[in-house]
């Protein structure tokens, strides 16, 4: 998923472009080949799909997005190194005078091929830690993903590529995120990109793994007592994901590196950014889900005609206020805002326009003694891309609500304290217990032994 954009990316939209949108940023799916098996992923990664793009075509694909103005590329997978070209991929947008960076799980990215990504030109590398060492794995469905993913960061972090790590906030990790920022910073991070995990793909087959949207009233005084105590004096920046919003008292501080009145300006699909998938799909992002949102295919279609005239993506870049349906379209900030993340809305409530993950709300909410819940209704068919069903339930806070004070129940300088060497919070069967599959009743996970 695009991350929120800051004035030092390319990705960023200057004033003149602003006026007439035109994507700018692409995250490019290249194989859905993956040595891990994670259990929120959106794309069910793990074999190679059946028609990925041959190198002949991807190089076309670059040469497209060149004429067309792109400034940005991310290579993504899957895991983007277990196609053989990938730095191939990667020269040829570098070539093209294009930034290139890579987001990976990091289980096998050796010396050799840190190696590879700079001698293509890579300026960016993107490393997914999602949790202490025990729910790092859990997540990851890999027993020694963890250990493999701090390895592949401080090669990365020794070399001339710029680190990042980046986190799926869940139930699980929520509480690990001030151990993880500490990570962050003592591995040589350089930024922190944070995520909401959506309940796509994989991710969808696991209720119990993602927040209910009144605990973001818990989570954005840490985000941003992190940033201001931990990570900003360390010289990390913090990237908040698109679907951590919007609006609200810590708005200013946590988008676009904290610029005074910087504030959301809504979802970029198909504005400034596309996505890929690797057999060719073409959507105004690349976590919107591919049934409802393929505009056209790399094979077949030229890049430039997809973005200006297929519906899929021309309708997102056109939306108003009119588009939105329930809280959302009553909303103060609505007509800037249009209800945040496309992706996130529509794979909850099986439509976008109306996004229950939101700070303003929850407060709003909050303020007349009531709280939104997300209740589990139906599964997703189990496909890449694919996401189940919620409701929305508005219900009265609970009479004993926790202390202010507590994350997910435990106190917060206990969490503060907690440091990145300790293997995590939860217990096996806590792991096992939030990750258990809603598709096969209390499926568990199984985790395979790193080679
Ligand atoms: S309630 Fe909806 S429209 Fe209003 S700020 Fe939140 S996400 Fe945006
Ligand atoms: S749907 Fe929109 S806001 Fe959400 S990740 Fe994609 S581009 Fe960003």
């Amino acid at each position: 998923m695009p991350t929120e954009n800051s004035a030092r990316l390319a990705r960023t939209p200057s004033p003149a472009r602003r006026a007439e949108p035109a994507p700018l940023y692409a995250v490019w799916e290249i194989t859905l080949a993956c040595d891990l098996g994670c259990r929120h992923c959106g794309s069910r990664a793990g074999p190679k799909r059946e028609t990925e793009l041959t190198t002949a075509e991807c190089l076309d694909v670059v040469a497209q997005m060149r004429d067309l103005g792109f400034k940005e590329v991310t290579l993504i997978g899957g895991e983007a190194y277990l196609r053989e070209d990938w730095d191939v991929i990667a020269r040829a947008i570098t070539d093209a005078g294009m930034v290139c960076g890579i987001t990976t799980g990091g289980r096998a990215f050796t010396d050799e091929r840190v190696a590879r990504a700079v001698d293509a030109g890579v300026t960016a590398i993107s490393v997914s830690i999602d949790g202490l060492e025990r729910t790092h794995d859990a997540q990851r469905g890999v027993k020694g993903a963890f250990a493999s993913a701090l390895d592949a960061a401080r090669r990365i972090a020794a070399s001339p590529i710029r680190l990042s790590f980046n986190t799926q906030i869940n139930r699980l990790s929520l509480p690990e995120l001030p151990a993880l920022a500490t990570l962050a910073v003592e591995t040589g991070a350089l930024a922190w990109q944070i995520q909401l995990t959506v309940p796509m793909g994989r991710g969808a087959d696991r209720p119990g793994l993602i927040l209910q949207p009144y605990e973001l009233v818990e989570l954005f005084p840490l985000l941003a007592w992190l940033k201001t105590n931990r990570l900003e004096p360390a010289g990390v920046q913090v990237f908040p994901g698109n679907n951590i919003g919007y609006f609200g008292p810590w708005e200013s501080l946590l988008r676009y590196g904290g610029r005074n009145g910087a504030h959301w300006n809504g979802c970029g699909a198909g504005k400034w950014c596309m996505g890929f998938e690797a057999d060719g799909k073409i959507k105004a992002c690349p976590s919107l889900p591919s049934d409802q949102y393929t505009g056209g295919y790399l094979q077949s279609d030229r890049l430039g005609e997809v973005i200006a005239g297929a519906v899929e993506v021309t309708h997102l870049r056109n939306r108003t206020r009119d588009d939105l349906w329930g809280y959302c379209a009553t909303c103060h900030y609505a007509d800037v805002c249009k209800a945040g993340c496309t992706w996130t809305s529509h794979c909850i409530l099986g439509r976008a326009g109306n996004n229950p993950y939101c700070i303003h709300r929850a407060l709003e909410f909050e303020a007349r003694g009531e709280r939104e819940r997300l209740v589990f209704r139906d599964a997703a068919p189990g496909r890449p891309f694919d996401f189940g069903r919620y409701d929305l339930v508005v219900e009265p806070l609970p009479a004993e609500a926790p202390p202010a004070d507590t994350l997910a129940g435990r106190s917060l300088a206990t969490l503060l304290a907690l440091p990145p060497s300790s293997t995590g919070l939860w217990s096996e069967a806590e792991l096992r217990g939030v990750l258990a599959s809603a598709r096969s009743g209390r499926e568990l996970p199984v985790l395979a032994e790193t080679e």
